[in-house]
């Protein structure tokens, strides 16, 4: 056995076409054996009639040949002899020519006797002088050989008084049985090796399109291992196996995909992670420079003159206020990504929560000369959402609104209700946001060139912490604009974010998948011209949902 396996090919492949091969030859053999057997014994059958027939024929003459000579008189006499010229009758060189070499085509024995019946028994006596063998001298035609079989057969012959028998043995005759069979076996033989051939390069051709979706599926599989994570098995290859095999393969290349989208998503996670990290120490280290110069200056020759100490204490305040809000929105931020900010969601009337969280800005806003106009609906819009969180969503929208508007401009805040939740917008009529950065104002620490010509510098978090939120809450958040017409930031909250599908997991995903909406969003909005900016605000939105980002850039 392990001799056995040692001599087997270890290829599927090979192995598959040797057992195709070896099974067609098995059949092949099979079929020679026993249509040889066939043919043997037909042939056998045929040459015993047609011997029987050439006997007779030999017979017929005997008896005429026996009668003639003995003229009347006994063929086989009482003392057993048989008539000397019937004997020379037979031993002609014609007569044996005619019987031997032309009729029989055999050995013929002609044996004179009497037949004796004791009884039951009848038995044939042999006359001692009345045996004749007529040989076969001539010789055999092409493709005849001898056959070393014989058969005999008696006839009785004369009248009452005078009975005799002959018997009469047609032996080792020439037949064409033995060439027939070898033609037969070549025949065959031919047939066999040519339908083994065709069936090495059937079963070969065969092997290689069964095992076509295995090889196919180790090819994938050794360049996953590899690292090459976009290989998948053909659609092709998965059509033309075995549906086991395309079962296999369909499976694999799901189990691929997921392999591939965790990889893509830890990779995401990674290069955010480590961006973050870049953002956050870059940010730190601008109000901590400034504080160690106003330090220095105050530990050096500033600090004598009351009018820079003073100047630089409050630059140093304004800096450790930013530093403080800046490690609470960072916070803030990193609570709400790592899923550990719980909504607690309230069937709660939403006009209150946007109310108060405008009013927060209204000291400010009356500083820069900007009016907050609300505009809230008359009946209570009740939709389930966490009312301090959603709060802080309109207070940034708003602070940025404020922020970005100048002088003698408005911020409008509106609250409706719609067939399938509520919206809220905030529109302003300050400088706008330019086509070109649209698409990337929620992310993290992105600020816009108009934010410096601004008064009061941000962070970038804002609208980062606005988009979590509203992912959080299964909403959307989309924003038009257009350079010195204004902004409108519109969220779109659901009736119940614990009924939109996969909101908590999809937070997270639409988070992770930042970067690659902000590239969509570029795509999106790249197209449209400096002519059509100003004519057409762009709308970029976000939204919770599984398969991201829908932006687009849209009419007013
Ligand atoms: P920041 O702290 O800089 O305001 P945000 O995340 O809130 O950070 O906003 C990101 C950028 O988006 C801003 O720097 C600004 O360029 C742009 N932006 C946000 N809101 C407005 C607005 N209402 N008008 C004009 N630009 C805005």
């Amino acid at each position: 056995m392990r001799r056995l396996r040692k001599i087997l090919p270890r290829t599927l492949q090979a192995r598959l076409t040797v057992a195709f091969v070896a099974v067609i030859a098995l059949l092949l053999g099979l079929v020679s054996v026993l249509v040889l057997n066939r043919l043997d014994d037909y042939f056998s059958r045929q040459q015993e009639t047609d011997l029987g027939e050439r006997q007779k024929t030999v017979i017929a003459l005997l008896h005429q040949i026996t009668d003639r000579e003995a003229a009347g008189q006994p063929v086989v006499d009482a003392d057993g002899t048989t008539n000397p010229r019937v004997i020379a009758a037979l031993n002609d060189e014609d007569l044996r020519n005619l019987i031997a070499d032309r009729l029989s085509q055999a050995d013929v024995l002609v044996a004179y006797g009497v037949t004796v019946t004791n009884g039951e028994q009848t038995r044939f006596v042999p006359s001692p002088n009345g045996q004749v063998l007529l040989k076969r001298l001539a010789p055999p035609a092409r493709g005849q050989t001898r056959e070393p079989t014989a058969v005999t057969d008696f006839f009785a012959g004369g009248q009452v008084g005078q009975r005799y028998t002959v018997q009469v043995t047609l032996a080792d005759p020439y037949t064409y049985r033995a060439t027939a069979i070898a033609n037969v076996t070549g025949l065959l033989l031919a047939i066999g090796l040519f339908v083994l051939g065709v069936a090495v390069v059937v079963s070969a051709a065969l092997a290689r399109r069964f095992t076509n979706p295995i090889r196919q599926l180790e090819d994938a599989s050794r360049a996953l291992a590899e690292g090459d994570l976009t290989r998948r098995v053909p659609a092709a290859q998965l059509r033309s196996g075995s549906s086991e095999l395309g079962a296999l393969a369909v499976q694999f290349n799901a189990m691929a995909d997921r392999l591939e989208e965790s990889v893509e998503l830890s990779r995401r996670d990674r290069d955010r992670s480590r961006d973050f990290l870049a953002d956050v120490s870059h940010e730190l280290r601008t109000p901590l420079a400034a504080l160690r110069t106003f330090n220095q200056l105050l530990m050096e020759s500033a600090g004598d003159d009351p009018e820079a100490r003073a100047e630089f204490l409050e630059s140093s305040a304004s800096q450790i206020e930013r530093l403080d809000w800046l490690a609470q929105n960072l916070l803030e931020l990193s609570k709400l990504d790592s899923g550990l900010v719980l909504l607690d969601l309230r069937p709660d009337d939403l006009r209150a929560a946007v109310e108060s969280a405008a009013q927060q800005h209204d000291a400010l806003a009356k500083r820069r000369g900007v009016r907050i106009e609300l505009d809230l609906p008359d009946a209570p819009t009740r939709i389930r959402h966490d009312p301090p969180r959603i709060g802080q969503v309109v207070a940034n929208l708003v602070g940025n609104a404020v922020k970005f508007t100048p002088k003698g401009g408005a911020v409008h805040v509106s609250v409706a209700m719609e067939p399938d939740g509520a919206r809220i917008d905030v529109t302003d009529t300050g400088v706008g946001i330019d086509a070109a950065e649209l698409p990337h104002i929620f992310e993290r620490f992105y600020r816009g060139s108009r934010a410096n010509e601004a008064r009061g510098a941000g962070s970038g978090l804002g609208l980062a912490i606005v988009r979590s939120i509203v992912d959080m809450h299964g909403g959307i958040v989309t924003v038009e604009s257009g350079l010195d017409t204004g902004s409108r930031f519109t969220v779109r909250l659901p009736l119940d974010p614990r009924l939109v599908a996969g909101t908590p997991a999809a937070q997270r995903a639409d988070v992770a998948s930042a970067a690659e909406g902000s590239e969509r969003i570029a795509a999106a909005v790249a197209p449209t011209s400096d002519a059509s900016q100003d004519a057409q605000p762009n709308v970029t939105e976000t939204s919770s949902s599984d398969s991201p980002q829908v932006n687009t850039a849209s009419a007013p």
